[in-house]
């Protein structure tokens, strides 16, 4: 079983489980693999779940994400699907949280 979750088809999916893992993590990953960056999130930020996109916005055009209760199977992602785009930490809700030096 994989710890993570990926969200390429529903934003409906997507929400629901933001909503039951609101202690877990998100990759906001472009859905083109040549994409140059990947954000991290907590399930809880705001940009996580931008409600200024139009409904499919958040999985199901130009983004997918990714979701896990851990960062490490995040991480794992990233290195697997998306290892030359840098990994980049969401300054509002991770800010100061194990910043890479
Ligand atoms: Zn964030």
């Amino acid at each position: 079983m994989p710890e993570f979750e990926v969200f390429d088809d529903s934003d409906d999916r997507y929400i629901v489980w933001l909503n039951n893992n609101p202690h877990g993590f998100v990759l906001n990953v472009s859905r083109d693999n040549k994409t140059y960056l990947v954000r991290m999130h907590r399930a809880v930020c705001g940009r996580a779940r931008d409600e200024r996109n139009e409904h499919g916005g958040l999985t199901e055009r130009g983004y997918i994400k990714v979701g896990a209760l851990r960062e490490e199977p995040l991480h794992e992602w990233h290195a697997t699907h998306r290892p030359r785009a840098a990994l980049l930490r969401c300054k509002f809700c991770l800010k100061g949280v194990g910043e890479p030096v």
